[in-house]
């Protein structure tokens, strides 16, 4: 693993304390649904994984091994969402 991740503890919250951001993003509550890691291949849910939200934007990270899952940047236009770290994102219908 390459990008340490120990450093910033103390900035960490878990994926609940992103939840309001989430659904105002996706219109559905996010939190419960399952999502795939696409570095290690951990499964859970968006709510367990790792957020560090005193960036300039939200960095949702894998409990597992620290990979990026989720990176989310708002500007006033926009809000922009990089998902590459996901296998998927499950939306309910
Ligand atoms: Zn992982």
């Amino acid at each position: 693993m390459a990008e340490r991740i120990d450093i910033n503890h103390e900035l960490m919250l878990d994926g609940n304390a992103t939840a309001g951001l989430l659904y105002e993003i996706f219109g559905v509550e996010m939190t419960a649904s399952p999502t795939e890691c696409a570095h290690c291949g951990n499964q859970g849910e968006i709510g367990d994984l790792l957020a560090f939200t005193q960036g300039p934007g939200i960095i949702l990270r894998c409990p597992a091994c620290g990979n990026v899952t989720l990176r989310i940047v708002q500007t006033p236009e926009a809000i922009f969402l990089d998902a590459r770290g996901a296998v998927y994102l499950r939306l309910s219908r």
